[in-house]
């Protein structure tokens, strides 16, 4: 299949990219590496050194016989977004492409602004260029478990049986997202939904955990290759800043009570399923939505799950309690269906302690480059 991976420098798509020319694919990177732009703005960066994506690339040739092509460029211009889709002629659009962090969001009206102007503007022009350009392209969307909130209810996948005064029918899953980044999502899933509706478009939105790791089975080939690996207060997600935090015995620090839970996948997964859906399309017209995410944990359990596997490994962890920067449940129910990846053939890695310390391990080898200040949460929701 001939795909395009937007956002194919990132911490999710630059695995995936390489994963599918693994397995044949022609894959070409769409990127405007703006996230490396990020790093420069709140003075912070990877743990793991990154290379360029150009040195990426050549490091991926000489290795595998396989060309990735790259246009760097970004989605919201849509001259340069046709020209990618006129050159490439994409089955399939993987759509890694967007701002993703909530904090990020919610700094001040600026990057709110920026968030939401980037994602869905960019989303809309990518539905344009498939309809015009490209009407039988399959769009495999990322969209976040986030957009569905914490709901006293079991989450569904994407729909939801309604019965009310008496008749029936099934609606969209109702979304209640916690920040200006996870409404950017559910405001691109609106627009998806649509443009399947009245021009035939046939997308899957995958609804995605909070993704843990760092390398892939690709991405270990070479340093060269190596994936980066966020731990600010700003990008740096549950779980792998906890694992940061313990190898440069810095305490861990949960917000809150910690009894929030979220569902979770490791970034093996993340590659996988953007295989699976590939591999099974949407038929035209149909607005396909997969949770994609393996397991869940609260924030407290993944702190003393990696205080237990640190401790073992002779880095002892202090668990401290922060004030809750977000505004959110911190004593809510949790339950999400999660049956169609599996049941297309997803094998989960799960969270065991064996998976903890190998990514400790690749933490411990680049711990010197941790800017310990960035760690603690800078942005509040007020
Ligand atoms: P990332 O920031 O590491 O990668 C995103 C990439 O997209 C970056 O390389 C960035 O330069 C590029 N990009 C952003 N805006 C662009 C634009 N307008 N034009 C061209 N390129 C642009 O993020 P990630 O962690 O790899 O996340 C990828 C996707 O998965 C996002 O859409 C995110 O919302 C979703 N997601 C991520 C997680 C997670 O835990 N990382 C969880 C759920 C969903």
């Amino acid at each position: 299949m001939r795909i395009v991976v937007a956002g194919g420098d990132g911490f999710c798509g630059w695995p995936t990219a390489l994963y599918l020319s693994k397995q044949g694919h022609d894959v070409t990177i769409l990127d405007n590496l703006v996230r490396r732009k990020m790093d420069d703005e709140l003075r912070s960066n990877s743990v793991t050194p990154i290379a360029s994506l150009e040195e990426r690339v050549v490091k991926w040739k000489e290795l595998t016989g396989k060309e990735i092509k790259t246009f760097i460029g970004d989605l919201n211009h849509y001259d340069f977004l046709k020209e990618v889709f006129r050159q490439t002629q994409p089955d399939a659009f993987v759509h890694f492409a967007e701002q993703r962090s909530a904090p990020y969001s919610m700094m001040d009206r600026e990057h709110a602004v920026f968030t939401q102007t980037n994602n869905v503007i960019g989303n809309l022009n990518v539905l344009y260029a498939i309809k015009e350009l490209a009407p039988d392209c399959h769009l495999i969307k990322l969209g976040t478990m986030g957009e569905y909130g914490t709901p006293n209810i079991d989450i569904e996948e994407g729909y939801l049986e309604v019965e009310h005064n008496g008749r029936k029918d099934k609606l969209p899953f109702p979304k209640q997202p916690g920040s200006f980044y996870h409404l950017s999502k559910v405001h691109d899933s609106h627009n998806i939904m649509f443009a399947c509706k009245i021009w035939g478009i046939r997308a899957t939105d995958l609804n995605q955990g909070i993704v843990y790791g760092l390398h892939t089975d690709e991405t270990d080939m070479d340093p060269v290759l190596v994936n980066r690996l966020d731990y600010d207060g700003v990008f740096g997600t549950a779980l792998n800043r906890f694992l940061i935090q313990a190898a440069t015995g810095h305490d861990l620090t949960v917000y809150g009570s910690g009894n929030q839970t979220r569902a979770f996948l490791n970034i093996k997964d993340t590659v996988r399923c953007i295989e699976i859906a590939a591999d099974n399309p949407a038929d035209r017209g149909e607005f396909r939505v997969f949770n994609q995410f393996t397991e869940y944990f609260s924030v407290k359990e993944l702190a003393e799950k990696v205080q237990k596997v640190a401790d073992e490994n002779g880095l002892p962890a202090t668990i401290t309690h922060l004030k809750n920067p977000r505004i959110e449940a911190e004593e809510h129910y949790y339950h999400a269906v999660n049956t169609k990846l599996r049941d297309l053939g997803l094998e989960p890695h799960l969270l065991t302690d064996e998976v903890l310390k190998g990514i400790l391990d690749s933490v411990i080898t680049n711990r010197n480059r941790v800017i310990k200040e960035n760690v603690i949460p800078s942005v509040t929701w007020k």
